[in-house]
């Protein structure tokens, strides 16, 4: 309890320096007065702002996208801690804001370790530790005799001999474009799972409609009736095909592929070697598994 009660402690002092503007970061002390070198100590590449720090830089960023907690809507629609966060408390769920406050509290013991030691971890070690403070948190905090529900399900590996395809798709309003993203991966990760044959499959998705959709026999009179039925014969001819409902926090690496796809770029498919953005993502569904 007392464990608790003093993360508790440090997160709220913690946020309240944020909403306050007095979290030391370099910009601000210049501002004061004090000869500091502005750049941030992580990326050496912008100005360290309270913004850069705690959610803009790289991996500020890739600890956000990991849990899903920056997303919607696009964060740089806010360009100060103090816009962003009431936003974040406005569409987040309660636990999931709680969850939030403590991963910025990481992302700046982070960056503090970064300053004074010289050593920073990546967004892949960060959440599973942060997320790990949490339920010591919170089991310290809720009765025994509540429910206990996972808080973040995790991407499995699949047994050996079978491979697992991830795929998510993604909307942008503001650009009118659709996204697709995919991945394959087997026991031993996405090299291997590329260079096998295909079979057999299990396919996972967190879009609950389309799977019940697709697992039911029933004549769909949808407009995306076609669509389902193909599907259904896909799926029914790729051997011992299985189709699987996850939750998003499992399904990181294809929304992430898929988002992406949905904003920047033209079609594309990577083997050994994944694409920088993604990276963080797939070293997170390898670690605790
Ligand atoms: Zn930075």
């Amino acid at each position: 309890m007392e464990f608790g009660l003093l993360k508790s402690q440090v997160k709220s002092k913690f946020v309240l320096e944020s909403l306050c503007k007095i979290l030391p970061t370099r910009d601000r002390l210049s501002e004061r007065g004090i000869d500091i070198d502005t750049q941030c100590p992580l990326c050496d590449e912008e100005v360290e702002t309270p913004v850069h720090a705690l959610r803009d830089c790289r991996i500020a960023s890739e600890v956000l996208s990991i849990a899903h907690l920056a997303l919607v809507p696009l964060a740089s629609q806010y360009s100060s801690v103090q816009a962003w966060l009431p936003d974040r408390f406005r569409h987040l769920s309660k636990e999931s804001f709680s969850i939030l406050l403590m991963l910025l509290w990481a992302i700046w013991r982070n960056r503090n370790s970064q300053v004074w030691d010289e050593v920073s971890q990546s967004a892949a070690v960060i959440v599973p530790i942060t997320l790990g403070w949490w339920e010591e948190f919170r089991s310290a905090h809720v009765s025994s005799h509540a429910p206990r529900q996972p808080i973040l399900q995790k991407w499995k590996k699949p047994s050996a001999g079978f491979v697992k395809l991830n795929v998510d798709a993604s909307f942008n309003l503001a650009s009118r474009r659709a996204g697709l993203g995919g991945v394959f991966r087997d026991s031993q990760g996405v090299k291997e799972a590329c260079s096998r044959h295909l079979v057999p499959l299990i396919v996972e998705s967190d879009c609950l409609n389309i799977v019940q959709a697709l697992h039911s026999n029933s004549l769909d009179n949808s407009v995306l009736g076609y669509l389902i039925g193909d599907l259904r014969q896909l799926l029914l001819t790729a051997f011992a095909a299985s189709l699987i409902h996850v939750r998003r926090s499992a399904n990181g690496v294809a929304h992430i592929l898929a988002r992406d796809a949905g904003v920047n770029h033209p079609a594309f498919e990577f083997l050994s070697v994944a694409p920088p953005f993604v990276e963080a993502a797939i070293s997170f569904d390898c670690t605790i598994n």
